[in-house]
């Protein structure tokens, strides 16, 4: 058995306040041209886990971003919140919301093939291209 993590986290205003559990200490980096537009450079994720709890839904705003996403943010502040895939439970929040996640570890990069030459991360990660994550996600949307 083992204790489930939850994280605290909130909005740069704190109108929203969001409690995860994600399932192992682990954060990821997309470098899509979407992620990148949205935040201004590739974004840092933690999966929301099984449960997770948000206050504040009246000043939490969702966008439809594709057919198959959605990605939240305040409406108040502009605070990005998370990526959700619409046909999954999948959410991924943005790990700069979230205190005491400084010993969670850089687990994979994706898109690693939409990231441009002008920035890479030092950290060593898995990598993964466009195709090898809709091989791996895709086959869950249809
Ligand atoms: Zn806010
Ligand atoms: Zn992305």
């Amino acid at each position: 058995m083992t204790t489930p993590i939850v994280k605290q986290g909130t909005c740069l205003c704190k109108k929203v306040r969001i409690s995860i559990s994600p399932e192992k200490n682990i954060f990821d980096a997309c470098h899509c041209s979407m992620c990148r537009r949205w935040g201004g450079g590739p974004a840092l994720t933690v999966e929301g886990g099984k449960s997770f709890h948000i206050q504040g839904e009246e000043f939490v705003s969702i966008y439809d971003s594709s057919e198959w996403a959605q990605r939240a943010f305040c409406k108040n502040c502009g605070s990005h919140l998370f990526y959700h895939l619409k046909n999954t439970q999948h959410y991924n929040f943005s790990l700069g919301l979230f205190e005491g996640v400084e010993n969670f570890k850089f687990h994979v990069q994706i898109f690693v093939d939409s990231k441009p030459a002008f920035y890479d991360f030092a950290n060593k990660t898995e990598m993964m291209t466009e195709a090898e994550v809709l091989a791996k996600f895709g086959a869950t949307s249809t």
